[in-house]
């Protein structure tokens, strides 16, 4: 199947190729035409599964259609558990309506308000949101969720979990009840099946199992290795391979640095991009990369993202990201749609835990391989390393966990206290340690 046979707009369609897809996942062939038949949707789609253009692509088309009113009221409000999940969600957005004119905005809490009040005072027609901040404004008199037509309600589960249900209420006595709901969610525990019969509309049922996710087309495998050979093995495995276009993530700019001067002092061509480089200078990387005069593109996750590269035969991950999403996001730069792809990590004993919460997101087991000369050292703790060293994201993404009781540090990852809890530990373990 292809995406022209699913009813989107010349100017969609457009932006689906530029991001490299060439065929809609199983979930975006189910959910578009139902959502821009105006149904609503009740979906079980964890990350990986594309789910996110699978609620984003047929709400811009609909939001794109008939006359834009000048005052541009809020016309679609997706609802998120954290501000990660937000920021990628609008990402998305923006890639996607890039040749439409629709506005979008994105908020959530642990930052200053002020540029997300702006942005939104401008006229917004889709907004991502974390449900605090949401209210927060919404209290202020900031904005109005009067003219709402589509929610969408993303990891719904994980709002649960997180104890977002009463924001989550307060928002929908908020917004008319004449409006199109699409709830998105890994499972379906009977929490979500009663929010869903609280909210929904005689919701049509569509599933995307881990198995025909995106990220199926992929071939992973971990290479188990000593930290202080990872750069060694990298070298070797790119140059034995004789691999050309290369894209090597690593989890800081430091990293990136050091990364790209060994491979140039081995012969291998590389440039790092990451948040410290100038505009310039991403920019000359990234067309060394695209025209293949430069092998190796090593990049930190945020400076990575909205990268414009379609299909890479190698993504190799030098460190683990300490967030399994962002595991995900970057093995996704390659195998698209049919294309052979290899996604590539070497994980030293200090990322084993980063290793088992990536595995359990997908649900699956990556294969894994020792190569002779790079073994894993057998004496190394498998206690994570220390986080902090400088690296772009944690600089961007750091925050300080509030008190339980505050709804607000729920947005930046906190649990609440109930039984899914465990969950929830594992990745605000993972978020304390950045
Ligand atoms: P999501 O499940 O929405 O978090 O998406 C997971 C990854 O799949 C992201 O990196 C997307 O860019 C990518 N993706 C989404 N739709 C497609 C598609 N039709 N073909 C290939 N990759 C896709």
């Amino acid at each position: 199947m292809s995406f022209n046979s699913l009813g989107l707009s010349e100017a969609l369609l457009k932006a689906v190729s530029k991001q490299g897809y060439t065929a809609p996942s199983p979930i975006q062939q189910k959910a578009i035409p139902l959502i821009l038949e105006g149904k609503d949707v009740l979906a079980s789609a964890q990350t990986g599964t594309g789910k996110t253009a699978g609620f984003t692509l047929p709400i811009l088309q609909k939001l794109s259609q008939g006359q834009q009113l000048r005052k541009r009221p809020i016309r679609a409000l997706v609802l998120t558990p954290t501000r990660e999940l937000a920021a990628q969600v609008h990402n998305n957005v923006k890639a996607y309506s890039e040749f439409l004119d629709i506005r979008s905005a994105v908020i959530f809490g642990g930052v200053n308000q002020k540029p997300q009040v702006a942005t939104i005072r401008n006229g917004v027609d889709i907004l991502i949101a974390t449900p605090g901040r949401l209210l927060d404004l919404q209290n202020q008199g900031v904005l109005s969720l009067a003219k709402i037509e589509i929610l969408v309600l993303d990891e719904a589960d994980r709002m649960l979990d997180m104890g977002f249900l009463k924001d989550i209420k307060k928002i929908i006595n908020l917004i008319p009840t004449r409006r199109q709901n699409l709830l998105f969610s890994a499972t379906f525990s009977k929490e979500i099946k009663n929010l869903a019969n609280e909210f929904l509309h005689h919701p049509v049922l569509v599933e995307a199992t881990p198995e025909n996710s995106t990220v199926d087309a992929i071939e992973q495998k971990v290479y188990r290795v000593a930290k202080e050979k990872k750069t060694d093995l990298i070298i070797k495995l790119i140059s034995d391979g004789n691999w050309k276009q290369v894209l090597v993530f690593t989890r800081t700019k430091h990293g990136a640095n050091r990364l790209c001067k060994k491979m140039v002092s081995s012969g291998i061509t590389a440039s790092a991009i990451h948040g410290n480089k100038s505009q310039g200078a991403r920019t000359k990387a990234l067309a060394g990369f695209k025209n293949n005069s430069v092998r190796v593109l090593v990049a930190t996750d945020i400076a990575a993202r909205g990268l414009d590269i379609p299909l890479l035969p190698h993504v190799i991950n030098f460190e683990l990201p300490n967030i399994s999403e962002d595991y995900v996001h970057r093995i996704g730069r390659t195998g698209r749609a049919g294309a052979s792809g290899e996604a590539i990590s070497l994980v030293s004993a200090d990322e084993t835990t980063y290793l088992r919460d990536i595995e359990k997101l997908m649900g699956l087991k990556i294969p894994v391989d020792i190569l002779e000369g790079f073994e894993p050292d057998p004496n190394a703790s498998t206690a994570p390393k220390k986080q902090g060293q400088g690296g772009g994201r944690n600089q961007q993404r750091a925050y300080k966990p509030k008190p339980q009781s505050s709804r607000r540090s729920d947005e930046a990852g906190n649990s609440g206290n109930n039984k899914n809890a465990g969950r929830n530990r594992n990745r605000n373990r993972n978020r304390n340690r950045r």
